[in-house]
């Protein structure tokens, strides 16, 4: 593991990190804005409903990196520590499977994951939730619906470790188009 003897070095580490691993990508919404702001957008978001966990941070920042960029956990592990790591690998998706299947699974897996992980899933809903509403992608309304459907299924099963964070999800599903 990389000296982090400060704790918010850590987190700058990966952020600085994250903005690498995804500096090819773009969001989906209408401005396609650099893909890193999503993954900040997520830890800010744990920040301002009063999480102050460094390790939940660092996860939220990383937590794309592994699903969709070339990253592995054992390369998360070296750097960040084994509980960064760990969360990272409870919200990534695998990536072998069809796309379908992999949105069932998160659904089913939903209720078993660690706070840690439903912590950051959560927010990671909200956030898209968010962006759709507010930089909408070239989607059909059906498709918007759909997503809004199944995130709302997924968070069933991440509920009540933070009433914050829930009231925040609620409030963005209630934009449903
Ligand atoms: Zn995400």
């Amino acid at each position: 593991m990389q000296n982090h003897d400060n704790p918010l070095h850590l987190l700058l580490d990966a952020a600085q990190f994250a903005a690498d691993r995804h500096r090819d990508q773009r969001r989906k919404g209408a401005d396609a804005t650099p893909y890193i702001n999503h993954p900040l957008d997520v830890a800010a978001l744990l920040a301002r409903h009063g999480v102050d966990d460094i390790e939940i941070l660092t996860a939220a920042v990383l937590h794309d990196t592994v699903e969709d960029t070339e990253t592995s956990i054992e390369e998360i592990e070296a750097r960040f520590g084994v509980r960064v790591a760990g969360i990272v690998s409870e919200v990534t998706d695998d990536k072998s499977l069809e796309k379908a299947e992999r949105k069932r699974l998160q659904v089913e897996h939903a209720p078993h994951k660690s706070r840690e992980a439903k912590l950051v899933k959560i927010a990671d809903k909200t956030s898209n939730l968010h962006d759709i509403v507010a930089a909408p992608p070239d989607w059909p309304v059906e498709r918007k619906r759909d997503y809004f459907d199944w995130a709302e299924r997924v968070v069933a099963g991440l509920r009540g470790q933070h009433e914050g964070l829930d009231a925040a999800f609620d409030a963005a599903l209630a934009q449903r188009p």
